[in-house]
């Protein structure tokens, strides 16, 4: 990420040896391939000035491109009511909430989720979550300063 910071998608495109940016990343082979077909699909938006109907769809249409990252693209980048479901956002449901979710829910979850919110609260939503977790709800949780520790369902 830090090889790519501040750089715009062309200069992306344009970097000779893209590979050596994202090296660090681990299979950069296959990375530097998706990578570029997913900065030509954002490049084409750009140049034609329109935004997709569904940006998730014609995500998903490309090589290497997965639910998570069509989701995170789509609500970041495309501005679009969508929500990436990761690892971060399923452990503190099931924590919170009691529940025993898996990826197996990702769509229902992500459905359920976008039809409730509007796409600046799923920003935000999806951003406090990985903050969250990241922080306090972390592998060994850090209950005791958790502000959700009232309402938890798991609190340790
Ligand atoms: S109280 Fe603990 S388990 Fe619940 S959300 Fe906070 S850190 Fe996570």
């Amino acid at each position: 990420m830090r090889n790519l910071r501040g750089k715009t998608v062309s200069e992306i495109l344009g970097i000779p040896q893209l590979k050596e940016s994202i090296y660090p990343a681990g299979f950069y082979t296959r990375k530097e391939r998706y990578l570029k077909e997913v900065l030509r699909y954002c490049q084409s938006r750009i140049e034609s000035l329109s935004l997709p109907n569904d940006a998730r769809e014609e995500l998903l249409d490309l090589n290497g491109i997965g639910r998570e990252t069509a989701d995170s693209i789509a609500l970041y980048a495309f501005h679009q009511r969508t929500i990436p479901i990761d690892a971060y956002t399923l452990r503190l449901f099931n924590r919170f909430f009691g529940t025993m979710l898996s990826m197996r829910n990702y769509d229902d979850l992500r459905r359920s989720l976008s039809t409730t919110f509007n796409q600046e609260q799923l920003m935000e939503f999806h951003a406090l979550i990985d903050e969250h977790s990241k922080k306090m709800c972390r592998k060994i949780p850090r209950c005791e300063e958790c502000l959700l520790r009232k309402r938890c369902k798991k609190k340790l």
